[in-house]
């Protein structure tokens, strides 16, 4: 994918200049320093440098890939997604790229027979292409401020500051008074911070996009279908583009390679035309792009009592997105999860710049850091809460999706989420606040 024109999208930017935790400085110590480092630039560390920016506040993106990368085809975007998305100022345009989601369809096809349900989704849903999504969040990035090709292999702490130095994949070293990881499930940060690395369940997903040249005749609707072990799912995105996902019981066998991924297509239309699929699934699995395709044999998170108990900070250095609170595809939450993280640690991060901006130039470092440490304690005071709920839901839906759990436990798995009110899609109604 070709990276987009950073800070060149003509959208009037709510542009002081941009201020700094503290100066940068580059030469100390032999090693590049910089105020706010991010690692990674998926969803929640671009979400976190336009936080920053849109407040005044400079940072440094380093992302591993040599461009923007979008993995996954699509992505489920509910309202509190799109809530941060305003308030970052790219809601508009992005809307304009897909449809509004008002039915949920539910579809279980077991032998001869078929029930279906629909619901009406009752707050803002879309399904956005992935790379829409990224190109949206990096294009008013100001020029430089994201870089590419840098893999963070190590994190060791700065005994000269409250931050961290970071070793790259070819051994130059860079010094962070703050460090934000956000570089996802294998988190080189959240392992420096002392966290657990992130847990697996074996499953095979692939996604992908079908294109109608003349259009589709499907419903602005979340097709949720369940036939044999397979569990599909078809959200359309507009009037000629369609997202499907196939939840499939085994990956394919060793004789496939699932780099592959046409290959990997061909075996699973294969085993759904053996539990009978409907003809409209299978022609949009067939015809879909081979480039859209994507193919994940497990998923990721991080238990919820970690998260609950989890030390997400060691001086000026957190984590945020998938590396906090990884949790698994099961209510479509993680994505936009990472971008409330960007909004409250923004926030939270301009009122303490504010504040040591307040303190005078003769302040010592130390209390600017203090400052800055205070902020960072304050984001996870506010985010644990939420994503801790928002893992705890996802894994037993998990439990109960993927693990076959004995009847006790399914009625244990089921209580609490009659307790959490899933049904309501509560989750959708939070909002993180303003900017
Ligand atoms: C099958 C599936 C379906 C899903 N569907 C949905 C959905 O519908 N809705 C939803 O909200 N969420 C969904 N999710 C979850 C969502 O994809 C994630 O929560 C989200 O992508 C996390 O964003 P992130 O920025 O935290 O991490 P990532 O998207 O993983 O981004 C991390 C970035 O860091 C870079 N990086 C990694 N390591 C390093 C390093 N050492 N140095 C430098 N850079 C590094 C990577 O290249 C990447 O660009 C789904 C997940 C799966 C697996």
């Amino acid at each position: 994918m070709p990276a987009p024109a950073h800070g060149r999208g003509g959208r009037k930017q709510r542009s002081r200049r941009p201020r700094t935790t503290d100066q940068v400085e580059v030469g100390m110590a032999e090693a590049e320093a910089h105020s706010i480092v991010i690692v990674g630039g998926g969803i929640c560390g671009l979400a976190t440098a336009l936080a920053l920016h849109r407040k005044g506040i400079a940072s440094l993106v380093l992302e591993k890939s040599t461009s923007l990368r979008a993995d996954g085809a699509g992505i489920g975007v509910h309202a509190n997604g799109w809530r941060v998305l305003e308030q970052l100022g790219v809601a508009a345009e992005l809307r304009e790229t897909a449809h509004l989601i008002t039915v949920y369809h539910d579809v279980w096809q077991q032998g001869d027979r078929t029930s279906r349900e629909k619901v009406p989704v009752r707050t803002e849903l879309r399904c956005l292409n992935r790379k829409d999504m990224i190109e949206a969040l990096a294009k008013d990035i100001p020029a430089g401020m994201i870089r590419f090709g840098c893999r963070i292999a190590a994190i060791d702490a700065d005994p000269s500051s409250h931050g961290a130095v970071l070793t790259m994949a070819d051994g130059t070293t860079m010094k962070a008074k703050v460090l934000i990881g956000c570089e996802g499930t294998y988190s080189v940060v959240a392992k420096y911070l002392g966290l657990s690395p992130v847990r697996t369940i074996p499953r095979a997903v692939l996604r992908g996009f079908t294109w109608f040249p003349h259009g589709h005749s499907f419903e602005n609707e979340f097709l949720r279908l369940r036939v044999g072990d397979f569990f599909i799912g078809r959200l359309t995105i507009t009037d000629n583009l369609v997202h499907f996902f196939i939840t499939m019981p085994k990956p394919p066998t060793a004789d496939v390679s699932t780099k592959d991924l046409k290959k990997v297509r061909d075996v699973a239309l294969k085993e759904m035309q053996d539990v009978e699929c409907p003809a409209e699934i299978i022609d949009i699995v067939r015809d879909s792009d081979p480039e859209s395709l994507n193919f994940v044999t497990e998923f990721w998170y991080r238990p919820p009592w970690e998260v609950i108990f989890g030390s997400f900070q060691k001086g000026t250095v957190t984590v945020a997105g998938d590396a906090m609170h990884a949790m698994g595809p099961f209510i479509g939450q993680g994505g936009s999860a990472g971008l409330e993280d960007a909004v409250v640690l923004a926030r939270s991060l301009a009122r303490a710049v504010e504040d040591a901006d307040g303190a005078g130039k003769d302040a010592p470092a130390s209390a600017r850091e203090k400052m800055i440490g205070k902020a960072i304690g304050e984001y996870i005071r506010e985010r644990r809460p939420r994503v801790a709920l928002l893992s705890l839901e996802s894994f037993i839906m998990g439990a109960l999706l993927v693990r076959s759990p004995s009847p006790v436990a399914k009625l244990a798995c089921v209580a609490v989420l009659i307790l959490l009110g899933s049904k309501s899609l509560r989750h959708a109604y939070y909002d993180c606040g303003r900017l």
